[in-house]
């Protein structure tokens, strides 16, 4: 589905990602994890379009989306959940939900129903301002505005980050359950052994290219990367 070729990008003399290769296949979980600064964000921001990216390829579906505005991709089917969730604190949940689907004239009831069968907790509080929810609501409802409109890929930065344990185990449930769906997921995550969990596979970044790759199972068992990611020995 997704296939990245040597991409670079950067911000200004800064070479965040100095040649990326990897590949999401329809229906995988896919992680990328990776020390601070690694090149992680900035391998979704390109993706996504939202950070101009200097060369490479970017096949979806078999087509290169180098270089189309950030809108084109999402049309595309490419949905993004930025770190830090980034709702819009001062519109409700159902309008924030809205948001989501700008490129649609008309939302069905259906699409919104979807979302709250999935978080019911967004549905209780669905007149409530964004800015008003807690951390682990806010973040379900940066999901559900980032799957309202049906996406092919769901690219998640950091979903756990700041969330109380239980909380976190409720937004992966979900993520498995978008994915045995039919969803295909991308996703960051800090918390390695988290994200080795539920993947299918993983990349491990370092210094702006992938170091390592392999299943998950298989990568869980790696020595080194229970050393300097898992906390092991
Ligand atoms: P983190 O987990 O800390 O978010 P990351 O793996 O996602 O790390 P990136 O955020 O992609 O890493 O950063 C890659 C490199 O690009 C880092 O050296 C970072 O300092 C730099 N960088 C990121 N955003 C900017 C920016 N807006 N301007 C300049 N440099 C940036």
């Amino acid at each position: 589905m997704l296939n990245v070729k040597d991409l670079r990008a950067g911000y200004g003399q800064v070479e965040a990602l100095r040649s990326v290769d990897m590949e999401v296949k329809k229906g995988e979980i896919v992680c990328l994890i990776g020390n601070n600064g690694a090149g992680k964000t900035t391998t979704l921001m390109s993706i996504s379009g939202i950070v101009k990216q200097r060369s490479g390829t970017i096949l979806f579906n078999g087509e290169n989306i180098i270089g189309l505005p950030p809108h084109k991709i999402v049309a595309k089917g490419i949905s993004q959940v930025p770190e830090g969730r980034r709702i819009f604190p001062t519109l409700t949940v159902e309008e924030n939900l809205r948001t989501g689907a700008f490129l649609k004239p008309k939302l069905p009831k259906e699409k919104y129903e979807a979302v709250y069968d999935l978080f019911p907790r967004l549905k209780e509080r669905r007149r409530q301002l964004g800015g008003s929810m807690s951390g682990g609501e806010q973040q379900m409802l940066a999901i559900g505005r980032a799957i309202i409109n049906d996406p092919l890929l769901l690219m998640l930065d950091e979903p756990s980050l700041g969330l109380a344990p239980q909380i976190i185990d409720s937004i992966f449930d979900a993520i498995v359950t978008l994915r045995n769906g039919g969803l295909t997921v991308l996703l960051i995550e800090q918390n390695a052994n988290l994200a080795l969990e539920i993947s299918d596979r993983a990349y491990v970044m370092e210094l702006g290219r992938v170091a390592l790759s392999g299943h998950s199972q298989e990568l869980t068992n790696n020595n080194s990367i229970q050393e300097i990611y898992l906390g092991r020995k």
